[in-house]
């Protein structure tokens, strides 16, 4: 370790920036929110400087640095470009012994200002020692993404108990105990999802009966999304790597189930050959059984949890059984599959909603309202409608929708086997022969784009449609490319 990474209190101490451009006005907001007095030396302000000065924001020198100024100064920031000046403020500090950065001087700067992430109270600093900036930027992101802004109010709350811990709770080791259950159990939980009175009651409840074990389990409902991995939601990730038990379905892709610890145990309830290995009520009992053992279980379905996903039925067993839970929405198959497909569902000139609709049959029955969305002008999902393709297409045709509507479907969407098959209600029952399900099918005017917009390809697409396709986003115009049923350029479908 180069440098010593320390947190300065500069409350009310009198800090100088000495420059006028636009990464004084960034050092000095920054001295300002640490709640420094700052003064900007400069003969001459620029832009966002020159605001933060006539604002009355900031106290102006109107000359240019010296040695003086540095009476009672805590600490030094120098961004002029005068090459000259900014030694001479080096020099000086080093004989006072005051920290001084001169940016982008590493050679001239006894401290380094560190990216930070700010979850005020708590604070992240990310450094590379001011070998690359560029890098600690893209770190920092990254922290930003994966740490959400809700860890302040954890940590205001978690300050607020803290003396009451040291009395309640004797011993270092005990109260490290007390304090990781607290964080990740249902009242960290609780206070960062802005329950904090709540998560404020429960934790005076623990201290008050000094219990340093972790509480009950908690169940984690999380989304899985379509298929790709970073389609997952940060909130998503952060609950799978806190689960001790990770219970999967058949549509949730192995890479997302490997992201939870490597110690967790993985249970299975997915369908097998028309099978399925838990049914629904064995699987809620599941949730329950191990949760009132203490475990975090996270129970991870395809796409959304709240959309053909049985979330709903789930949850009524856990609220039953009153424990807690939390909720981590997914990216849907018909979000998902839309996007990868260069779908807009609802482009507003032609369509005015967008429907998801169940295609699965009942006692192998499909029921739907076909006169309804027949004549309606919204765009239809079908989730599950695999097996009754041709009865869908037909059903909307017979009811009044023009056979030459546009109808895609989308086969594994969003992974690297994704196959879009493009082309009318008429004729796409004699394109889906060899799709294997997950699929999903998109009926409207919406779906005639999904060629203009195509962008994305899977592995077994892009040999259909890549060769054809061009960048000025009108789509295949290779004429040696096959194509099979209606033969216009924009609802043909296009496979190998
Ligand atoms: N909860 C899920 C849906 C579960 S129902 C969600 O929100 O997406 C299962 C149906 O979703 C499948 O029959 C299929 O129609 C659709 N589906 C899920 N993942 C898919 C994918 N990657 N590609 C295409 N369709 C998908």
């Amino acid at each position: 370790m180069d440098q010593l990474p320390i947190f300065m209190n500069l409350q009310g101490e009198h800090c100088l920036v000495v420059g006028g451009n636009a990464v004084a006005a960034r050092k000095a907001e920054l001295l300002k929110k640490a709640n420094a007095d700052v003064t900007l030396v400069t003969r001459e302000l620029e832009g966002e400087a020159y605001r933060m000065v006539a604002d009355g924001y900031l106290e102006w020198r109107d000359a240019t640095f010296q040695r003086r100024y540095l009476d009672c100064v805590r600490l030094v920031i120098a961004t002029t470009d005068d090459e000259d000046e900014a030694r001479r403020v080096y020099n000086a500090c080093i004989e006072r012994g005051i920290p001084v950065n001169v940016a982008d001087v590493p050679t001239m700067c006894t401290f380094i200002l560190p990216g930070i992430v700010d979850r005020s109270p708590m604070t992240i600093a990310v450094s590379t020692g001011a070998r690359s900036p560029v890098l600690a930027r893209l770190v920092r992101r990254r922290l930003e993404s994966l740490i959400p802004p809700s860890y302040g109010r954890l940590t205001t709350l978690l300050e607020r108990f803290r003396e009451k811990a040291k009395r309640c709770i004797e011993g270092v080791d005990n109260r490290q105990r007390f304090w990781e259950a607290v964080i990740e159990g249902p009242i960290g939980n609780m206070a960062m999802a802005g329950r904090e009175k709540q998560a404020a009651a429960a934790l005076d409840e623990r201290l008050e009966n000094r219990i340093t074990e972790p509480d009950t389990g908690e169940v984690y409902l999380i989304g899985a999304g379509p298929g790709a991995v970073d389609l997952l939601t940060n909130q998503a990730q952060r609950l799978l790597s806190a689960a001790d038990i990770v219970v999967y379905d058949r549509l949730v892709s192995p890479a997302i189930v490997d992201l939870a610890r490597r110690e967790a145990e993985r249970i299975y309830v997915g369908k097998t050959a028309g099978q399925h290995a838990l049914d629904q009520q064995a699987i809620s009992q599941l949730l329950v059984d191990k949760a009132r053992q203490g475990c975090r279980v996270a129970r991870l379905k395809g796409g959304d949890p709240f959309i053909f996903g049985r979330g709903g039925e789930e949850l009524e067993a856990i609220v039953q059984a009153d424990i807690d839970f939390q909720i981590a929405p997914g990216v849907t198959a018909a979000s998902g599959c839309a996007s990868y497909a260069g779908i807009p569902l609802t482009h507003r000139d032609h369509a005015h909603s967008v429907r998801f609709i169940t295609g699965h049959r009942h006692n192998g029955l499909l029921q739907l309202p076909w006169f309804d969305l027949a004549r309606c002008s919204d765009t239809l999902v079908f989730y599950m409608g695999l097996g009754s393709l041709p009865e869908i297409c037909s059903g909307l045709v017979d009811h009044g929708r023009e056979p030459t509507t546009p109808a895609v479907v989308v086969e594994q969407g969003t992974t690297a086997n994704q196959r879009v098959i493009r082309a009318t209600l008429a004729d796409l029952d004699q394109q889906v022969a060899d799709v294997r399900p997950p699929a999903l099918l998109i009926v409207g005017e919406v779906a005639r784009l999904s060629r203009r917009f195509a962008w994305f390809a899977g592995d077994r697409e892009q040999s259909a449609f890549m060769p054809g396709y061009c960048i000025d986003g009108r789509g295949p115009h290779d004429p040696t490319q096959a194509t099979i049923g209606r033969h216009d350029d924009e609802d043909s479908v296009t496979t190998v």
